[in-house]
């Protein structure tokens, strides 16, 4: 089992406000078996918002292929496009 937090708090979690990752966990709380709503607050400009993690089950996890900055192909391990696309339209 993977859940959606790892793959977020490395890649996504920042303010939506100010774009720092200077972010408190204000309030967590399980929406149902599967899901976890919290409320964060950045540190630094005060912005408040909520989130939802999921977990995310084995079969939807993979390595994809990512252009680096160099040009070179890296395997990353992630969750698979269509598994993200249905936390995007949840
Ligand atoms: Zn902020």
């Amino acid at each position: 089992m993977g859940t959606f937090s790892r793959h977020s708090t490395r890649f996504l979690m920042k303010c939506p406000n100010c774009g720092k990752s200077w972010i408190i966990v204000l309030e967590s709380r399980h929406t149902n078996e599967v899901a976890v709503s919290r409320r964060r607050q950045c540190k630094l400009c005060d912005h408040v918002w909520g989130t939802a993690e999921v977990i995310v089950p084995d079969e939807e996890w993979g390595y994809a292929e990512k252009p680096r900055s160099n040009g070179h192909l890296k395997s990353e391990f992630c969750v698979k496009s269509g598994m993200l696309e249905r936390l995007v339209s949840a």
